[in-house]
């Protein structure tokens, strides 16, 4: 795909709580991940410009941030940037990350209903870390959900062209999906995301009011 040209990209509004959650018509493109896995940087790469960080109330993001990205081409959606979850083992942070996970798809009822403008999830795992216990986690909790998830390898530039191989095949056992390679530094697999966006916005369809 060429590139996305973009007509703007803003930050519109922090969620705390589910009651905070924008009602719009716009589909959502949700991002998620450890802590320093590159989250930032990925989502301001795609942006073409900073945005994650910048514009976000530091302390008020317990739920979740939306930009609202405009492509001159296709679909408008909102780019959910989702807090970061820890590093420990079996941690409670893990668990954390599960509830506020549950309330952003749920809206914070007990609903079964999934929150209908969750076009897809994006579920950044460092490439360096294949398999960490709290990504494989995070990962079966979002592909037990319908929104379609994108496994996405993040910082491959640290990566050798062997260990590249590797850290794949790695991946895809861990997982039991291919993930796309990527570096907010490089630039390289920013094209992929986005044919991945722009497919996935397609088959969006609407939730019936
Ligand atoms: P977040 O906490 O997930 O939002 O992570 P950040 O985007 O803030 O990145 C955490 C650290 O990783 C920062 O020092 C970034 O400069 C670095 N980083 C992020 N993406 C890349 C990348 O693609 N390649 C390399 N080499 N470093 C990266």
């Amino acid at each position: 795909m060429a590139r996305v040209r973009l007509l703007g990209a803003q930050f519109v509004t922090s969620a705390a709580s589910a009651g905070d959650l924008p009602r719009s018509p716009l589909p959502e493109l949700a991002f998620a991940g450890r802590s320093n896995v590159g989250k930032s940087s990925l989502i301001n790469a795609l942006a073409g410009r900073t945005l994650a960080r910048t514009s976000a109330a530091p302390g008020k993001t317990r739920l979740a941030n939306f930009y609202e990205i405009r492509p001159d081409k296709h679909k408008a959606f909102h780019l959910v940037d989702m807090p970061g979850y820890g590093y420990a083992r079996g941690a409670p942070e893990g668990a954390v990350f599960e509830t506020l996970a549950r309330e952003y798809f749920f809206g914070g009822q007990q609903a079964h209903d999934v929150r209908g403008a969750i076009a897809g999830v994006f579920l950044l795992v460092d490439a360096r870390h294949p398999g960490l216990e709290a990504d494989v986690r995070a990962h079966a909790w979002f592909t037990a959900q319908p929104p379609p998830v994108c496994l996405v390898a993040t910082k491959v530039d640290k990566l050798s062209r062997n260990d590249r191989q590797r850290t794949s095949r790695a991946l895809a056992d861990a997982f039991g999906q291919a993930a796309l390679m990527t570096s907010a530094s490089t630039g390289e697999g920013i094209e992929d995301l986005w044919t991945w966006i722009v497919q996935h916005l397609q088959q969006w369809t609407p939730p019936a009011r």
